[in-house]
């Protein structure tokens, strides 16, 4: 009777393993461990949800890492993968905790930014900046990205928000690159 109640614990307990072991899977990005896409679509959503009914400011921060593909035919795309896994270690450890980082594709990442409107948030984005700029890669040497930054207008949809910060992101490419631009 022991040994049979034993026996299914321990396997509720394997069980509870695969299940958190399979959460994780499907919410990270498997090359850089921060969130995939999906599961920042999640985030950003509920966090929409959030500020509206309470009234709090939100803002996102898009950024785009600047003549990737340049890198790639220089060093080698392992060495470009390098560089992604770097510069994503770097940015999360200036983050806050509420902060989510997300692999949005390719060599696009981006940032969900709870209690935090343009008034506040501008420093982020300008130290996220330098945090890349200004410390050579291994094997590369310097790499920039480019940073729109959108705050979040009640109502708007997802898509109509990250519509906005692209646009920045547009003019931070078109007026140099490694620089930041807000939206709209
Ligand atoms: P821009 O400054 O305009 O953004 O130039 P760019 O070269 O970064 O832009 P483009 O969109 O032309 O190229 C993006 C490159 O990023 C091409 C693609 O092969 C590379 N890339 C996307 N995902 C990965 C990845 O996971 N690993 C590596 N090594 N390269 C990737
Ligand atoms: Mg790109
Ligand atoms: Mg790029």
């Amino acid at each position: 009777m022991r040994q049979a109640r034993d026996a299914t614990e321990a396997a509720n307990r394997a069980l509870q393993r695969a299940n958190v072991e399979l959460a994780r899977i499907a919410t990270t990005d498997p090359m850089t461990g921060v969130a995939n896409r999906r599961h920042f679509e999640q985030v950003a959503n509920a966090a929409r949800e959030r500020a509206q009914r309470y009234h709090e400011p939100l803002s996102l921060l898009l950024f785009d890492v600047d003549f990737f593909k340049a890198v790639n035919d220089r060093h080698g795309r392992q060495t470009g993968d390098r560089v992604l896994i770097e510069l994503t270690r770097r940015l999360e450890g200036a983050l806050r905790s509420v902060d989510v980082l997300a692999r949005w594709g390719g060599e696009e990442f981006v940032i969900i930014m709870s209690h935090c409107g343009a008034a506040q948030a501008l420093l982020l984005p300008e130290k996220l900046r330098a945090l890349v700029a200004e410390h050579p890669f291994a094997g590369v040497g310097t790499v920039t990205a480019s940073f729109g930054f959108a705050e979040f207008h009640a109502g708007e949809s997802l898509d109509q928000w990250f519509k906005r910060v692209d646009l920045a992101i547009y003019r931070a490419k078109s007026d140099g690159r490694n620089t930041v631009r807000l939206a709209a």
